[in-house]
């Protein structure tokens, strides 16, 4: 049985071939609660990402030296 380390609290957990193979190379999290903090952790830096890309784009709308 493959064995995952959880990319939230750390934790060696086995895992079921099913799973992994699923899962591909991403590491799976160990419980409920971890996959859902994982979750939430995941939807933050994709919003974090959007926000920094909106505001860069801003910026560059407003820089008189664009090369468009
Ligand atoms: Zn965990």
């Amino acid at each position: 049985m493959p064995v995952h380390v959880c990319p939230v609290c750390g934790a060696r957990h086995v895992v079921s071939s099913v799973l992994h193979q699923l899962a591909y190379r991403r590491s799976l999290t160990c419980s409920p609660s971890c996959k859902a903090t994982f979750g939430q952790r995941v939807r933050r830096r994709i919003l974090a990402e959007m926000a920094e890309s909106a505001e860069r784009r801003r910026v560059s709308d407003h820089h008189p030296d664009s090369e468009d």
